[in-house]
């Protein structure tokens, strides 16, 4: 979205604010203008994509989505306070350990906390909150979509940092900086409080054990407190200390105290599936390092040290033949060699096995106009662009080839679009901002 739409939505804001109403428990609050859940839903599903795509895409076992979507939408939304939003639940590709929600219903787990989760009671406390989070409207209060947009363009510029000059992109490693970022979707300490309770109520109101929310957070203390770097994300989006984790109890004990003895805490469903993803987590931890020795090489312009990396990813991709991470890192590295046919090969197999991640068709996009292929490279930069609508990178690319090609008005549009979603210091920006003053000076920058 535009700034200038942005800046129209805040300014207007001002006149808007009075009371809206918590859903959960009929209580009024401060806000910027009440949202409708239409407008809540489709705030959620427009920057969904972006998210998902900052964050290594979408984690390719669809049994696995399909077992954890039923506990997340059945049994745990469906049964809330606000059961009529249309809820969607996605797995993302990062070993980041992190789980989120946007607003309207948009729920998010990574693969990086699925691995350390010891049982399903776990995995439903831990979605119940985030579903709180949303029934409780915590994260449309204030500035909502504005804030949202800025969550990513934040993200981007992230991103952007590691793609060593915009006018020849090597390469990112998104999936391992990816959601650590999503700061500013901060919550404060009563909403998560609040979260926690509700957390409890749908997990038990979908026939889990309450008392193994306290497990999964004094989890995540243990990790902290050990210095896995993986959850400083999730706590920074949710702040967690031993208090918090005590009123869990105290609130299971005072709200549920008839609940009923046995109630769920695993499936033997549930615990193979978690086996195969602590698996596929020690080969991605071998990908992660092979894509920071990759971004390393890159930095040092050391092409030796590309070899061990791609041993290593080639290892993965024969580990797991269904991902395209790994090729999408195999074809980073023939790019990285100026071996754009090379790299153009792996990001075909790469788009082969999932046609809906941003990287794969950025990369091809790149290597195919390295190789003078401008037509397929702008179908892939437009693909890419409809993958992540809020990157500035293939509009600035897109920018480029309307130029080569002749056409100004086209890629004045793009320039301006690749402005828009750059923050204004970023290189990315700089230079579209130059390409932009030159065309309209007359003459190619
Ligand atoms: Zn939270």
């Amino acid at each position: 979205m535009p700034r200038a739409i942005i800046a129209a939505i805040l300014s207007l804001a001002v006149f808007l604010t009075g009371c809206c109403t918590d859903p959960v428990n009929g209580e009024s609050y401060f806000c910027f203008g009440e949202v409708s859940d239409q407008e809540e839903a489709a705030m959620g599903a427009e920057y969904a994509p972006s998210f998902i795509a900052e964050s290594g895409g979408i984690y390719p076992d669809p049994a696995l989505h399909s077992y954890l979507n039923e506990i997340v939408i059945d049994k745990l939304a469906k049964r809330s306070h606000r059961p009529d939003l249309p809820w969607e639940f996605h797995i993302l590709n990062t070993s980041q350990i992190n789980a989120f929600a946007l607003p309207g219903g948009q729920v998010f787990v990574t693969r990086g906390l699925l691995s350390k989760l010891e049982n399903e009671a776990q995995f439903a406390h831990l979605m119940g909150h985030e579903v709180g989070h949303v029934t409780h409207r915590h994260s449309v209060r204030g500035q909502g979509r504005a804030a949202i947009f800025s969550v990513l363009v934040g993200l981007v510029s992230v991103a952007e940092e590691q793609l060593l000059d915009p006018e020849t992109p090597h390469l990112i490693t998104p999936a391992v900086a990816g959601v650590g970022q999503l700061t500013i979707l901060k919550f404060s300490r009563d909403q998560e409080l609040q979260s926690d309770r509700r957390g409890v109520d749908y997990a038990v109101a979908a026939g889990y054990d309450p008392l193994e929310g306290k497990k999964t957070f004094e989890l995540f203390l243990s990790l902290k407190g050990g210095g896995e770097s993986m959850i400083e994300g999730l706590m920074s989006t949710h702040p967690l200390d031993s208090a918090r984790i005590d009123q869990i109890d105290k609130y299971v004990a005072k709200a549920h105290p008839d609940r009923p003895n046995g109630l769920a805490v695993n499936s033997t469903q549930f615990g193979g599936l978690l086996a195969s993803v602590r698996n596929a987590q020690t080969i991605y931890e071998k990908h992660d390092e092979a894509m920071a020795m990759v971004a390393q090489a890159q930095k040092d312009n050391n092409l030796g040290a590309l070899d061990t990396a791609e041993t290593m990813l080639r290892q993965c991709a024969n580990e797991l033949p269904g991902h395209a991470a790994f090729s999408i890192g195999l074809g980073a590295i023939a790019l990285t060699r100026n071996d754009n046919t090379g790299a153009e090969r792996h990001f075909d197999k790469a788009i082969s096995l999932q046609p809906n991640l941003f990287m794969g068709s950025l990369y091809r996009g790149v290597a195919r106009e390295n190789l003078q292929r401008l037509g397929p490279a702008k179908q892939d930069f437009e693909r890419a662009h409809s993958i992540h609508n809020a990157h500035p990178l293939p509009c600035y690319l897109m920018g480029k080839i309307a130029e080569t090609e002749n056409r100004p008005a086209d890629a004045t549009t793009w320039y301006q679009r690749a402005m828009e979603r750059s923050p204004a210091e970023s290189s990315i920006h700089t230079k579209a901002k130059e390409k932009l003053e030159a065309l309209q000076a007359g003459s190619p920058a």
